[in-house]
């Protein structure tokens, strides 16, 4: 069994239900604004060639993070890592921190 409906009855529906002109009428509306944050810290040039393109000189450490922004303040650490980006090629890699010391970053790294 299924029930039609007409087009005037649709119409004559609409035309009854009382309508406020507001599309929430009676609750509260809520702006919640998050997003995620990415910072990057240079921390000098360590010792370590390029293994995509042989570039033999220094390459720059940069510590990156991602922070969990709550209305563009950040409240949530994500992820933190160390970065090395050679200067020829742009190619990046994560190292680890005993790994930085190790090829000569700063102790502050
Ligand atoms: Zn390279």
């Amino acid at each position: 069994m299924s029930v039609r409906w007409k087009p005037d009855d649709i119409e004559e529906e609409a035309r009854e239900r009382p309508t406020t002109g507001r599309p929430f009428s009676g609750g509260h509306l809520m702006l919640v604004i998050f997003g995620l944050s990415r910072k990057e810290r240079p921390l000098g040039l360590i010792a370590l060639g390029c293994a995509v393109c042989g570039h033999p000189g220094p390459q720059s450490l940069v510590h990156r993070r991602t922070r969990f922004t709550l209305f563009f303040v950040p409240v949530l650490p994500l992820r933190s890592r160390l970065e090395t980006r050679c200067p020829q090629c742009g190619t990046t890699r994560t190292i680890t921190r005993t790994e930085a010391r190790r090829l000569g970053a700063d102790q502050t790294a």
